[in-house]
């Protein structure tokens, strides 16, 4: 990883305004930068405004203020040239199902004004394991296929920097595990790979560093081994032999508690407490506990006490 910065953001501001209703401030004085060759996770809940970042580099949403530089090129002076420096992979299949690989490539490279002769198909069918299926019908690919297939569109141009959106939503996990595997092998290619996820563990496994964005405010940035550092709690889940009313019942113990039938998942601060004093607590309810696993914290810790509220 170089220290040089493919993406900077400086003040980035989204608002959308409704005539009928109040505004929303999607993105709030952003401030980021990604550097050359690294895996970049942007974090967050549904309607954190992870959409509309990409939506800005892509070109299809207009910010409200702020500066965007890409590859060395301001968003608002060379927009193309920003647009030619990204692959974006959306989140949607949709292709031309009487079309084949070979032809969707060649039509986006197209698109993007490659020349026949600088293109290089072959070479990203066979990156994206799709050589085989060069000439097929895309509508018989696998669901895994096309995904790939949507990554291999993102390529014709050769960007220096791929942005995959939500990549592996609704995604079985061999496919996931298939995906990120290529995607990796891109990165060690050299490609910068900026994701957006609202998966905790596909930002714990892939990225570098993370950032966590919460109703358009950045409220984590730093390494993904930092931000598993800082984490202070620790997750212990009981299972009970009664089904648990949790309002306010834990509140004196712990910031966060899932509830799942049967099951408690308790979140708590191992400087504040311990095993024994939460267990002691869940005999006083009169609750009986049945089996009792632990967890160090993970990112998902850092991420539900970020972003709750
Ligand atoms: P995410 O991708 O993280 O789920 P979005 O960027 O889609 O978040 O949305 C951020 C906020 O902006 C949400 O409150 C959403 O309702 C709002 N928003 C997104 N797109 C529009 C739009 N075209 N018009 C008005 N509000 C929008």
């Amino acid at each position: 990883m170089s220290n040089k910065n493919v993406l900077s953001v400086k003040n980035l501001n989204k608002v959308y305004s409704k005539k009928s209703s109040n505004s929303v401030h999607a993105l709030n004085n952003l401030n980021l930068e990604v550097k050359q060759g690294e895996i970049f996770g942007l974090l967050g809940p549904n309607g954190a405004g992870k959409s509309t970042f990409i939506n800005i580099l892509a070109g299809t949403v207009i910010k409200s203020s702020g500066e965007v530089i890409v590859w060395g090129f301001n968003l608002d002076k060379n927009p193309r040239q920003v647009r030619a420096s990204i692959g974006i992979v959306p989140q949607e299949v949709n292709f031309d199902p009487f079309f084949s690989p070979r032809k969707i490539l060649e039509l986006q490279a197209g698109l993007y004004g490659v020349k026949k002769k600088n293109r290089i198909t072959d070479t990203i069918l066979k990156l994206v394991s799709l050589e085989d299926q060069a000439n097929s019908y895309t509508r018989k690919l696998s669901g895994g296929m096309k995904r790939r297939l949507l990554v291999a569109k993102a390529l014709v141009h050769q960007p220096p920097i791929i942005i995959l959106d939500e990549p592996t939503a609704g995604v079985d996990v061999e496919l996931r595990k298939n995906l990120w595997k290529n995607v990796k092998s891109l990165n060690t290619q050299g490609v910068t790979v900026i994701l957006t996820t609202h998966y905790i563990t596909e930002a714990e496994e892939m990225c570098d560093r993370v950032g966590i964005l919460n109703k358009g405010n950045l409220v984590a940035l730093d390494s993904t081994k930092n931000l598993l550092n800082k984490i202070k709690t620790k997750l212990v889940k009981f299972s009970v032999n009664q089904k648990v009313k949790i309002e306010g019942k834990f509140s004196e113990i712990s910031e966060v508690i899932v509830n799942n039938d049967n099951e408690l998942s308790i979140s708590y601060d191992k400087s504040k407490l311990n095993i024994e004093n939460i267990i002691q607590y869940i005999n006083k309810q009169n609750i009986k506990i049945l089996d009792i696993s632990t967890d160090d914290g993970d990112l998902e810790d850092v991420f539900v006490r970020l972003t709750k509220n």
